[in-house]
This record gives structure tokens, sequence and C-alpha cells, in this order.
């Protein structure tokens, strides 16, 4: 599932081959992707014909592409991704939504499983996800402030971690990776934390964001792929997501995997003690 980094490497690669064309034509391969928009598939299509998209902009893993005082708004789901094409390349499976591009060439957006979605959110260009907390590279971030909130909920601090209210961009991988650096077990009251250690947390988070940013985003199956068509590669520097069974790159201990919230937790049993009485 694409994260704050792999969202990031998407809308950078909207903003270079987007930005500044008009999408001239839209057309709908399939409804779902677009069920959230007002009057359906065929509104779609023709409430977005002619205009001009004026950025790319992102908050969390949320990214939409400003149309004047609109946004359209872009989750990408599990798998969602976008292409860059000529009109005469192949349409590749799963195309859901092609729109035609003043330069001549086509936008496509690509989605197997569907759990990602396009809409228009009318005078929203601003920000039409209030809902979601600034990430850790938003400037109006302030980490002090978020540290603080997070020690005063009463929750664990994994999830408080991918608590989208609390700071956004931050999904399963990346929460792994931040507790691991950070010497932290995921069920850990956020209660217990000091300042420093909440502080020292989501510094470790916005690290490793960074540096999975600077290798182009992390990958672990074909679903992910930037608007170029290339795979992220930042899997090579992961120190505990998907590596159950192997050593720990501080400790030598052999790594474990819990389940999550649904999901799983990678974690260094010497590295990560659990509290007394947790797990
Ligand atoms: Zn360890």
């Amino acid at each position: 599932m694409p994260e704050l980094p792999e969202v990031e490497v998407v809308r950078a690669g909207l903003e270079r081959h987007v930005v500044g064309r008009t999408i001239e034509c839209v057309t709908v391969w399939h409804p779902r992707p677009v069920r959230q928009h007002a009057g359906g598939a065929a509104a779609f299509e023709t409430d977005l014909a002619g205009r001009e998209v004026g950025e790319a902009r992102r908050r969390g893993k949320y990214l939409w592409l400003v149309l004047g005082p609109d946004a359209l708004l872009v989750h990408l789901g599990m798998s969602g991704q976008f292409r860059v094409a000529s009109p005469d390349d192949d349409l590749p499976r799963n195309t859901r939504v092609s729109f035609s591009l003043s330069d001549g060439r086509e936008l496509r957006f690509v989605d197997q499983r569907m759990f990602g979605g396009l809409e228009l959110r009318r005078d929203a260009a601003t920000n039409p996800v209030p809902h979601i907390a600034p990430d850790p590279f938003d400037p109006s971030f302030r980490l002090p402030e978020v540290a603080r909130r997070m020690r005063a909920k009463h929750t664990t601090v994994k999830r408080a971690l991918l608590d989208q209210r609390l700071v956004s961009g931050i999904g399963n991988i990346y929460a792994d990776e931040a507790l691991w650096r950070s010497r932290l077990h995921f069920d850990t009251p956020t209660t217990s934390l000091g300042p420093r250690q909440a502080t020292g947390l989501l510094r470790h988070a916005t690290d490793v964001m960074r540096e999975a940013l600077a290798a182009g985003g992390t990958s672990f199956d074909s679903l992910y792929v930037n608007v170029n068509g290339e795979s992220g590669y930042f899997e090579r520097g992961l120190n505990a997501y998907g590596r159950e069974g192997l050593p720990c790159s501080r400790c030598g201990a052999v790594l474990r995997r819990s389940s999550f919230m649904n999901r799983s937790s990678f974690w260094c049993p010497r590295c990560q003690r659990p509290r007394r009485g947790v797990v």
C-alpha cells in the first residue's frame, strides 16, 4: 500500500508531466474509481473536460490536482497508479480512467483492486482533506505539539503513528521502521513515553520517510508503480518491515512478526522489548 514517500513520488511525476497542460477530454472505463463524484462517471467526464492543471499537491497519502478553484482529489488505495503515455500505446490492463492532455499525451489511472478513487471537490483547491493532519514535511507541522498530543492520547505507540488525525502519511511500513529505530515495542502505551522519546519517535518516522523519498519509494509487489512506470526500491533500506526470521541488523536477534490491526508488525525481541504485561 502506498505511503507518503510513494505518493510523493507520484505527485512529483504529475507535477513534471501534467501540470500546465489542459485536460481536453476524459474517458471513464470503469465507474468504481469515480464513485464518490457527484453525478457519477458521465458527470466526471463532463466536469473535467477543458480544465487546466495548475498544481499537483499532497497532504499525507492524499494528492490532488489544482483545477482553478477546485481540487481533483486522488487516493491511490492499495494499487492505484498513474501512467503517462502516447494515445497510440496500448491501454494497460486495469486502466480505469484516461485523460487526453493538450500536449498530445494521455494520463491513465490504472488500478487493479479499485480501492483508489478520483473525485472533484469544488472550491477546495487549498485543502480538500481538512480532516487529515499535516504530515511531517508540511510547513505547518509542529513536532513538539504533535509529540505532546501523542503522549496525552490513551493508546499505544503504533496506533498513534498510524492515526492520520494526529500525523498523516505514516503507514505500516514506516511505523515499524520508526519503532525499530526508537527501540520501542509497538504496543507500548503512549502515556508511558517521555517527551524526548515521543519527539525522537516522530523524528525517526520523518527520517525513514525522507530516506525512502530519496530512494524513490518502497515497493513490495508490482502493484505500486510511479508515474513513469518504475517501481520504488527502498526495500533494501528496511531494518524491520518484512524481515521476519532474519537477524536484526543491530543486535543479531531473530526478528518476529505479530498480528496487528488485521496486518502485521515486525519487531526485534531484544531491541524492542515489550513492557511487562503487554503481549
Ligand atoms: Zn535487535
